[in-house]
């Protein structure tokens, strides 16, 4: 039913009309990792399949949106001096599959994208644990009961569903005072689920890039930039955010070309975002801060609070398209001012 309606808007031109109308607006979109594990997908929104991510980047040069880097977006938002429909591509995270299929897919179309890295996994290179948590119970063919898997603490026997089960194992595993410990006991998680985690280990499935992989990434052109070191906002304390950001440009800026004044761009970890953090971003240099909040960018637009369109594995080529043509956001205020006049 989607599909259709959103084809016969193009068919009839208002794709090309919202374009139009939005062409002073910012499009930034946001990407996560790509699915380097085995059979079926997993995560829809933070890993997208490589020949999927492949074609959306066929789908930008076919319909003709001009690329920018961010650094120079953000400028020219603010003057007012963007070419029409202008699209910034930002991935976030700086996951291992980005750097096996993601960068050589853009360097090869000459495309620019800046990469928002996360520090401590990427110098831990051990898997990124939450997310290898949500995966383990999410493909366990039988989930045993969770007072048997977790590792320590109180013990729930109350029965779980498996994101429940996922989250409640992710905080116990987090709890342990090492990297080590948390490993291990993750290790017994996965012995207990029959999962095989030295494939899982071994194939970096939920690995960060190395430090060598962020190298040659900069090397190839592409911009890295802020993502706090161990992706927490601490319920936005502002100590600990300039904290966080502190140690995560201190440790991208040991790379080469990479200095402390060029990160300058930050972005929300999971996209959580609130005004008492702004004047921190500020008086740290940061220049412009993006979330995951769905929208196109005015010029005026608040730099610490930029919109993007999150692209996802199980999105389709048109559903993006209406997002980057600016018919979805179009749509929505439409609706929003339908719904306000009959409130
Ligand atoms: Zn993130």
């Amino acid at each position: 039913m989607k599909q259709t309606i959103l084809k016969l808007a193009r068919l009839f031109g208002l794709f090309a009309l919202s374009r139009r109308l939005t062409r002073r607006q910012l499009r930034i979109l946001c990407y996560h990792g790509i699915w380097i594990g085995d059979a079926p997908h997993f995560g829809d929104c933070l890993f997208m399949g490589a020949d999927t991510f492949a074609r959306r980047l066929d789908l930008l040069a076919r319909e003709g949106y001009p690329l920018l880097g961010l650094d120079e977006a953000v400028d020219r938002l603010a003057d007012g001096t963007l070419p029409d429909a202008a699209v910034v591509i930002t991935i976030d995270d700086a996951w291992y599959g980005i750097s096996r299929h993601m960068l050589p897919a853009l360097v090869e179309r000459r495309m620019p994208a800046t990469v928002y890295v996360t520090t401590y996994y990427s110098l831990a290179q051990r898997p990124v644990l939450n997310v290898l948590l949500n995966f383990l119970v999410a493909r366990a063919q039988a989930l045993p009961p969770v007072d048997e898997l977790l590792p320590a603490g109180d013990r729930k026997t109350a029965p779980m569903g498996r994101e429940a089960c996922a989250t409640e194992l992710a905080a116990r595993v987090d709890a342990l005072p090492t990297l080590d410990a948390r490993w291990e006991a993750v290790r017994r998680i996965a012995q207990k689920i029959g999962a095989d985690l030295d494939s899982i280990d071994g194939g970096r499935w939920f690995h960060l890039m190395s430090v060598d992989e962020l190298r040659a990434a900069r090397a190839a052109g592409i911009d890295l930039q802020l993502h706090t070191h161990t992706h927490r906002m601490h319920e936005f304390d502002q100590e600990r955010v300039r904290g966080e950001i502190e140690r995560n440009r201190n440790e991208l800026a040991r790379l080469p070309e990479v200095t402390p004044a060029s990160l300058s761009h930050f972005c929300y970890p999971s996209g959580v975002h609130a005004p008492v953090v702004y004047p921190v971003l500020e008086e740290m240099g940061v220049r412009s801060a993006t979330t995951t909040d769905f929208g196109l960018n005015r010029r005026g637009e608040n730099p610490f609070a930029l919109k993007r369109i999150l692209d996802c594995q199980s999105m389709s080529d048109i559903e993006l398209e209406a997002r980057l043509s600016g018919f979805w956001s179009l749509l929505m205020e439409l609706r929003n001012r339908i719904g306000l006049r009959s409130a």
